[in-house]
């Protein structure tokens, strides 16, 4: 193979959002993928877009800059994208109030949120148990993505428009200045961009390692297609969310949800569940999730930890078909306080990796930067 200006190590979100500003660039790019397709976290998520949950300023700036180009790509590649929007709703006196002061709160930045009453919520989703909800905040700032399509169809296309070469099912053994030793033999390039996910004790482990970077655990699951082409259209959070999401951050009441939960939830804070629905375009609802942070989560499913998720979304939405056909693990790298790590093990060696799980959301600006950095 002949040199190439850029080498990415990873086929996920992380790797492909890299290779796309590298060849906007007008860079030749290879990327290593040691699967034979993308298998992380890029593929097991919700494809939720969640501009909604990002806090005004720097960080919604780029979450919205990040959509733009996805917008553009999902347009050339062909990927399903929708504007989804979200639905937070309250069940607790608590819950309700911080969502009347987040609209409040919110009022001047450029969030679109709209409180709704109860009598309101059934406009914005179907089978809401309305007699059992005090009533809702509605952002249309959400798109929904077809996570497992949008991977392949990102690569395919940067392969066959882009020249991009991809080699699949090759393991990137180690990494110096100028060249990668893999299962497939030794590749040259003029810059190496490591996209690993939480896959960090191979590559350069010493340096992730003397940071803290850790790993989170997510258990997440699917229903079948719902019946009769019944349509969800928002992403469907609860009150767990809203002392999750940084949208709530500054509203006064949220130190008394935290109370209220730790004396209600008290297992679902356990297991760091906070539930969140969204509807794949077979008709399928994904569902998740929980958070359990450390060098070596379990690995194994819990099926308490199933049963905190589906009862939460219960007291939510009736799904037609609430039975479950899918369920799975995913993982990211995790480093509190963090959302981005940019590290340089060595010349010509960048390594980026998305430590808040935000990687959908974040990851097109965060390698624009990238690359507008390495190579101007
Ligand atoms: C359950 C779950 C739900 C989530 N929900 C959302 C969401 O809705 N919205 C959002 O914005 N974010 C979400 N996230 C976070 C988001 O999915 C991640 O931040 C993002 O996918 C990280 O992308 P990545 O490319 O860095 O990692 P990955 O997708 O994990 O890709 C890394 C790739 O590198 C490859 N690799 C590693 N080492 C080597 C090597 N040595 N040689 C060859 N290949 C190698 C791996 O095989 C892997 O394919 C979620 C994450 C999870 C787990």
């Amino acid at each position: 193979m002949k040199q190439v200006d850029v080498a990415i190590v990873g086929a996920g979100i992380m790797g492909l959002a890299h290779a796309i500003h590298a060849v906007r660039a007008g860079l030749t790019v290879a990327v290593f993928e040691r699967s034979p397709e993308a298998r992380g976290a890029s593929v097991r998520n919700f494809g939720m877009l969640a501009v909604v949950a990002q806090a005004p300023g720097k960080q919604l700036d780029a979450a919205q800059r990040s959509l733009a180009c996805w917008q553009e790509v999902a347009l050339h590649a062909g990927i399903a994208m929708r504007r989804a929007g979200c639905l937070f709703l309250a069940r607790a006196p608590e819950e309700m109030q911080v969502l009347e002061e987040s609209a409040v709160v919110n009022r001047d930045n450029d969030h679109s949120l709209e409180l709704l009453p109860r009598s309101a919520l059934s406009d914005y989703a179907p089978n809401l148990p309305s007699d059992q909800l005090l009533g809702g905040l509605w952002s249309a700032d959400a798109w929904k993505v077809d996570q497992r399509q949008a991977l392949a169809r990102i690569a395919d296309w940067l392969q066959s428009e882009h020249g991009v070469s991809f080699h699949f099912s090759t393991n990137v053994h180690s990494v110096t200045t100028g060249a990668l030793e893999t299962s497939a033999g030794t590749f040259k390039a003029g810059q190496i961009i490591l996209c690993g996910g939480d896959e960090f004790e191979t590559l350069f482990p010493d340096t992730f390692r003397a940071l803290g970077v850790t790993r989170c655990q997510l258990q997440m699951l699917r229903t079948p297609p719902q019946p009769d082409n019944w349509q969800l259209k928002p992403f469907i959070l609860g009150g767990l969310s809203m002392t999750r999401y940084n949208l709530f951050e500054t509203c006064p009441s949220l130190p008394a949800l935290k109370d209220y939960q730790k004396t209600h939830y008290a297992s679902h804070l356990a297991h760091g569940v906070h539930v969140i629905a969204c509807q794949e375009p077979d008709g399928s609802i994904t569902i998740g999730d929980s958070h359990a942070y450390g060098d070596a989560p379990d690995g194994g499913r819990s099926d308490e930890i199933d049963q905190l998720i589906l009862s939460d979304l219960s007291g939510m939405i009736a799904l037609p078909d609430p039975r479950i056909s899918q369920r799975w693990i995913g993982h990211y790298a995790y480093l509190p306080s963090r959302e981005t790590l940019i590290l340089l093990p060595t010349d010509g060696v960048t390594a980026v990796t998305m430590t808040n799980g935000q990687g959908m959301t974040h990851g097109f600006s965060v390698a624009e930067d990238v690359i507008q950095d390495l190579f101007g």
